[in-house]
């Protein structure tokens, strides 16, 4: 273990759903990016921080290792309170110079509030973000306003805070307090350290409420960036009596050759989604050299794409098919086109347009020799 090393202990451990969207709600999404995922990635990014540690609920590995991706974090669970959690985390991190404990739920963490917490370690064992109250404080007893409480040397607390490690380790282990300590600051104060304040973020609010996720969503859709991407594909006809085209079986006179099913509708779509996240074409993801990939089902490929634009915090918007051939007649299937490529990428229907045109008998798609498609996906991203 590496005594010297700076780590940040994110608290994850909750299992409170009661906000909707059926899981906890550090593993909710944000704009396309689970909450926990922010927390990791604003902690993991700062170049002073050396690893994260996460302590997750019993029976949320599969939850994080969905939410968390590759990312290179350690877990371990967590115990029956948040104190028990946070002492569980320090115990399976070992040993540092300083940790950072913070809390999953505020996940939008400015690097500035970092600098200023380890900043501040230099002169005391213990620093937590806090912001001035504004709101008037009054008691309100059974909806009845009693007494207002003044402002002044009152603030409110936000994490993470920073600690060294050893002493936040010890003052855990000798926890005696008769209340459950709501965070880690009573803690340190509980052993006999002085704890600093330092000036806190209005973005680190904590995601509490369902407004709270709406408000955060409203405020990241106003810096993503729209991108378009176009995609083009060819495949020629062969012997056979159907084609695969948008997943389905469409009975025809010839089949399509390829490596894979040769679905020239999703290859398109497929290509116009890597477009949009400059991420190469389908090609590069699934070499026709692969035998993986011979005979494969292209939706496979379609939903790895849109699972790559899903992992850059992508939004898709809207994606627009052509088809050109003479033949199969496409117009009877188009709705159910729409549908099956709405389903893969779990669209509205009503964000999935699938056209048809011939080219007047002219060309290879005129002569019968093969079918074309070309498609444009539109998706929102965050800035970079
Ligand atoms: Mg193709």
């Amino acid at each position: 273990m590496d005594k010297d090393r700076i780590v940040a202990l994110i608290v994850a451990a909750g299992s409170g759903a009661r906000m909707g969207g059926g899981i906890p709600k550090q593993y909710r999404k944000v704009a396309g990016v689970p909450v926990i995922a922010r927390a990791v990635d604003a902690l993991a990014s700062h170049p002073a921080i050396d690893a994260v540690h996460v302590v997750i609920g019993a029976g949320q590995e599969a939850l994080l290792a969905e939410a968390l991706g590759n990312r290179a974090v350690t877990s371990s669970p967590g115990g029956a309170s948040r104190r028990d959690s946070v002492r569980a985390g320090l115990e399976a991190i070992g040993a540092a110079k300083h940790v950072l404990i913070h809390d999953a739920a505020r996940p939008f963490l400015p690097a500035a509030v970092v600098d200023r917490l380890l900043g501040a370690l230099d002169a005391a064992e213990g620093a937590i973000p806090t912001l001035p109250v504004v709101d008037t404080l009054v008691r309100a007893d059974g909806g009845t306003l009693g007494d207002t409480i003044s402002r002044d040397g009152l603030a409110r607390v936000q994490t993470p805070q920073a600690f060294g490690f050893d002493a936040i380790l010890a003052a855990h282990r000798d926890w005696r307090g008769d209340a459950e300590p709501t965070d880690d600051a009573q803690v340190a104060r509980g052993a006999g350290h002085t704890v600093l304040a330092v000036p806190g973020d209005a973005m680190l609010e904590k995601l509490t409420h369902e407004a709270d996720f709406a408000a955060a969503e409203a405020r990241l859709g106003a810096v993503m960036t729209s991108r378009t991407g176009m995609g083009n594909d060819v495949h020629a006809f062969a012997e056979g009596d159907h084609v695969m085209l948008c997943g389905l079986k469409i009975p025809h006179t010839q089949a399509l050759a390829g490596h894979s099913d040769a679905d020239v509708g999703l290859h398109a779509i497929t290509d116009a989604l890597l477009g949009t996240i400059a991420d190469g074409d389908i090609g590069s993801h699934f070499p026709p050299s692969d035998p993986r990939w011979k005979g494969a089902d292209s939706g496979t490929f379609l939903q790895h794409a849109a699972s790559l634009v899903e992992a850059k915090g992508g939004i898709i918007d809207h994606v627009d098919l052509t088809i050109i051939c003479e033949a199969p007649k496409v117009g009877p299937h188009r709705q159910a086109m729409r549908e099956r490529i709405a389903e893969l990428l779990t669209l509205p229907i009503g964000r999935v347009s699938v056209k048809a045109t011939t080219t007047e008998q002219l060309g290879f798609t005129g002569r019968r020799e093969g079918m074309a498609a070309q498609a444009v996906a539109s998706v929102r991203l965050p800035e970079e």
